[in-house]
């Protein structure tokens, strides 16, 4: 068994820009914080990208032996338009416009949420948290940022005062990079109306107007926590105050992210994170797919094939292999000839699984399949590099393929490694479906049964004619048929 111990992980961390040796506070556990969802529509497949990528982190972490306390939220409040301090909550402005309760459309998209990250096959985190089950605890982090000299109260809202705390410790914009003075020649002039003394201060709380549905009372008025807080509190609530792994997408990295680390710093002295890990966006025709721009695709267009973007449905497994045949930190453009390259892809690697489990042993190996083994856990220890361990996974498949056309050989202690090897790194780490590629593999399966049988029976009656011919235009369409001393058996030629 493959155990943390004995494997060494670098992690591209944000802040170093350096990829750093993976040493938790406290192995085997490890405390893993990622920014979920704000559940005011269907998430789109650019949202379902960043949270398999941590899911594919999780897993690789959970297959090593480490116990990971995972902790993934739902923003369910104050998270406004545009990502900034003004303008309608979300949430509360999609209720206003179907004319429902907002939890209600917590509720739905909550919902829909889980389903979709259950057909990509995503584990569920350990603790799945929300905003609005976490106002107490966010108003006792705000009291103590106020106790601490690093936020005023300005007509019932309180702001987090940036500069000042960047006074005392010099390190906003350390994530995203930025630089004070030039965030602060950048942004408009205050209007005469903003109770902020600097445009760079945020919200910690707001006093809801008389039209704002979601409220909650607090010592300064009824009203609303800010959006970067609750990521704060809650990661600090069930991971404590120093944690291994905060991740996001990319676009998180500024305000969300810097502001995160800004409070947690201003109400407990020290930054909270070890290792911040940021994914990378999903792109539909070179453009980053969001929401707000329409620029998107929905899990279940991509599932039914009902898109004009596409020309077929494709299953979730063979999605989630696509998406792992990019690193974390690379943009991935989607397309369908992309997606038809991963089925193909996926398909053969399953087939590969399949023959191995049939192939005849030899004395030897005439491959190092350990030196094999070694090359994929090597991928992922690099920043967990699946796109290199999927292509060391497919020297496997090669060699597999080269076993059952007689060209190699496989000894039977090795065959048994490999294959223990593949089943638990293809459908544990990688959380890929053994049932998953296309319906079309179990179809051709059933189809090529047949044929097979067939063929047999043309031999055994020794109708060479027809025998010859269902092997020709078998190869012809790219099936190769083998036969070998367990019976026929076909793989797809590349
Ligand atoms: P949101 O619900 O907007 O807060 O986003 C949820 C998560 O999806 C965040 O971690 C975002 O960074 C991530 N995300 C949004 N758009 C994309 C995209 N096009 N590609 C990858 N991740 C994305
Ligand atoms: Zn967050």
């Amino acid at each position: 068994m493959v155990r943390y111990e004995d494997q060494e992980i670098k992690i591209y961390e944000s802040i170093s820009g350096n990829k750093e040796t993976f040493t938790p506070l406290n192995a085997p556990h490890v405390g893993m914080y990622v920014c979920g969802p704000t559940v005011y529509s269907d998430v789109h497949l650019g949202n379902c990208r960043t949270f398999i990528s941590f899911d594919t982190i999780y897993r690789y972490l959970l297959h090593l032996g480490y116990k990971v306390r995972y902790v993934r939220n739902i923003t369910d409040a104050g998270h406004l338009e545009n990502d900034a301090d003004e303008g309608e909550d979300k949430i509360s402005k999609k209720a206003r416009i179907e004319a429902i309760e907002p939890m209600e459309i917590v509720q739905r998209y909550t919902t829909g949420f889980h389903d979709v990250m259950a057909q990509f096959n995503a584990l569920p985190p350990s603790i799945e948290p929300t905003a609005t089950g976490h106002i107490i605890e966010q108003i006792e982090m705000i009291k103590t940022i106020i106790d601490n000299g690093l936020a005023y109260v300005e007509n019932g809202s309180v702001y987090f005062d940036v500069e000042k705390y960047n006074s005392i410790n010099g390190d906003y914009g350390i994530l995203s990079k930025r630089k004070i003075e030039e965030l602060q020649s950048g942004s408009r002039e205050l209007d005469g109306q903003s109770e902020k003394r600097s445009p760079l201060d945020f919200a910690l709380w707001k006093k809801a107007s008389p039209t704002h549905i979601m409220r909650w009372p607090s010592p300064w008025s009824d009203g609303f926590p800010g959006w970067h807080l609750e990521c704060s509190v809650m990661s600090t609530k069930y991971l404590g105050e120093e944690f291994d792994i905060h991740g996001g997408g990319m676009d998180l990295k500024f305000p969300h992210h810097e502001c995160e680390i800004a409070q947690n710093h201003a109400t407990h002295g020290k930054h909270a994170v070890k290792y911040w890990l940021h994914a990378n966006m999903l792109t539909l025709n070179g453009k980053r797919m969001s929401k707000s721009t329409g620029n998107t695709l929905l899990p279940e267009e991509l599932f039914s094939g009902n898109t004009d973007i596409l020309e077929k449905g494709f299953d979730p497994s063979v999605v989630r292999f696509f998406m792992l045949q990019a690193h974390y930190r690379s943009v991935l453009d989607f397309s369908n000839d992309a997606l038809l390259a991963a089925e193909k892809g996926y398909n053969r690697l399953l087939e590969a699984v399949k023959n191995l489990e049939n192939l005849s042993v030899s004395k030897e190996s005439s491959t190092d399949v350990s030196k094999l083994i070694k090359s994929v856990y090597d991928a992922m220890n690099d920043d967990f590099n699946t796109p290199v361990a999927i292509a060391n996974l497919f020297e496997g498949v090669k060699f597999i393929n080269n076993v059952l056309a007689k060209k190699a050989t496989i000894s039977a202690t090795d065959k048994e490694d490999l294959l223990s090897f593949f089943n638990s790194f293809i459908f544990e780490v990688l959380g890929l479906k053994k049932t998953g590629g296309s319906d079309n593999s179990k179809t051709l399966d059933s189809a090529m049964d047949l044929i097979i049988n067939l063929r047999n029976q043309a031999r055994t009656d020794k109708n060479w004619s027809l025998s010859d011919q269902i092997r020709d235009h078998l190869a012809k369409s790219g099936i190769q048929l083998k036969d070998g001393a367990e019976g026929t058996t076909y793989i797809l030629s590349e």
